[in-house]
């Protein structure tokens, strides 16, 4: 096993990182910017090391500055958390390079995940269903003409390389069409460095349905069941919740081991997640597989019972998993809201800014996982995720009623958050009824894309 471990990340998974390794009794190293001296994984860690400036790329992507402080603190092993450089193969194969274990899959799954187009012919010559179309980059007019005609109208244009909902277009028509496929080249080429587009069918208001994926580098591939994700704002997730409310125990099953399959496909090791769209005939297709923890894993984990920082970090480090897929029980439900600094009344704008009043619910069926307290200033660099409220119940109305509960008590003043937002969603008898598609806000907030 590790005895030190740092964590190339910030924020609450950087918090729920090193929370993990101690309880392991892994040492902890956190890497900071010059934005975040005063953040509460500094505080945690047993050592921490400021690696640059507040911007990103001067600090958190700065991969000179972090394999620095990796060999000055003689760690064994770097978890990079999500988000930031969690799926870059560049750096999981300098750490490889380095004698450092990378918390992940290995490069070569990072980087064929990586590629959407890649990814998805791979699923589909491994027999999982995928969303019609995208098995090739389009480059000019007559490609993406031809690529609609073949999957006929709506079409979604999609980068690559894309990634966090962005950069996406649906289309209903020629003349969008090839707009579209150019701004999105443009985009996708300044925000990922890969100006690659696709298209693919525009899926009808689906469910955007996901499975958790744990797999040893035995060969030993298993799934912790699904997550509903369809609440999203603009192709981004903001309440994720386990069960999915829309899967019968037979689905379940035949999703869950297509899920399998496909990690296996991709020599999948550590933890992941093939996500899936769920169309309301309930067909399913895959549309990525994510090569990191995910946001969302603490629902898996409620109804699971399992931590799977911790087993990520075990399988890591070559320990064979000690579960089969028969163990795996779904116990109760889970949801969970992603608490941002945003102001949902004013299309979502960002409110960084000094928290002068933080009041955080407790009691029974409530978790939280944030890095934030009263004084904590946002700042404006990055995410504009404060922490994550989780509750659960023996039941989904169980789950929802504590979560109102919870979203009563819970203060942060005077920055503008996605609290109200919520509580007008657990309150609409839509969502109790379970009767949602990935375009849900934009009708309650009666907006159109
Ligand atoms: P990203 O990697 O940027 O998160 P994804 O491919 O995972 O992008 O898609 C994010 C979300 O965008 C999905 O959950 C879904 O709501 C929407 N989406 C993506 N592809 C389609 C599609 N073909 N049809 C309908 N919605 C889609």
């Amino acid at each position: 096993m590790f005895s030190k471990i740092l964590i190339a990340n910030r924020g609450e998974i950087a918090v729920r990182v090193i929370r993990a390794c101690k309880e392991m009794g892994i040492r902890t190293v956190a890497i900071y910017s010059e934005a975040d001296r005063a953040s509460q994984h500094v505080k945690l860690a047993d050592e921490a090391i400021c690696v640059g400036g507040p911007k990103s790329e001067q600090s958190y992507l700065n991969i000179p500055a972090i394999i620095s402080a990796a060999e000055i603190t003689d760690v064994d092993a770097i978890h990079p958390g999500y988000g930031f450089l969690s799926q870059n193969a560049h750096f999981a194969e300098i750490c490889e390079s380095c004698n450092i274990s990378f918390i992940g899959p290995s490069s070569r799954s990072i980087r064929l995940m990586g590629d959407k187009i890649a990814a998805k012919d791979l699923m589909r010559k491994s027999g999982v269903p995928i969303v019609p179309g995208g098995t090739a980059a389009v480059k000019n007019k007559d490609d993406a003409l031809n690529a609609a005609r073949k999957v006929g109208y709506p079409v979604i244009v999609k980068a690559a390389a894309g990634g966090g909902g962005r950069g996406m277009r649906v289309c209903h028509n020629d003349v969008r069409l090839i707009s579209a496929v150019m701004t999105c080249q443009t985009e996708a080429q300044a925000s990922f460095g890969n100006s690659d587009v696709f298209i693919e069918k525009f899926v009808q208001e689906p469910r955007h349905i996901e499975f958790q994926i744990l797999a040893d580098r035995h060969g030993h591939t298993i799934h912790l069941g699904e997550r509903d994700c369809t609440i999203q704002r603009r192709h981004q997730k903001l309440i994720e919740e386990a069960p999915s409310p829309a899967l019968d125990p037979k689905l379940r099953k035949r999703m869950g081991e297509v899920a399998v399959k496909a990690a296996r496909a991709a020599e999948y090791s550590t933890v992941g997640t093939v996500e899936f769209l769920l169309d309301k005939s309930g067909a399913y297709y895959f549309i990525e597989m994510n090569t990191r923890l995910q946001v969302e894993h603490p629902v898996t984990e409620m109804v699971t019972g399992l931590d799977l920082v911790k087993e990520q970090i075990r399988m890591a480090a070559g320990e064979a998993l000690k579960l089969k897929q028969d163990d795996v029980k779904m116990d109760g439900w889970a949801i969970e809201c992603r608490i941002n600094a945003e102001d949902p009344a004013n299309n979502f704008i960002p409110s960084p800014g000094k928290i002068e009043v933080y009041h955080q619910p407790g009691g029974r069926g409530v978790r939280v996982d944030t890095h934030v307290s009263t004084g904590y200033q946002v700042p404006p660099y990055y995410d504009s995720m404060l922490g994550k409220l989780i509750t659960t119940g023996k039941t989904r109305q169980e789950a929802i009623r504590v979560m109102q509960r919870a979203l009563e008590e819970y203060t942060i003043e005077p920055i503008k958050t996605t609290i109200p937002l919520y509580k007008q969603i657990f309150s609409d008898p839509t969502f109790w009824r379970g009767q949602i598609s990935t375009n849900y806000i934009e009708k309650l907030l009666g907006e159109r894309e």
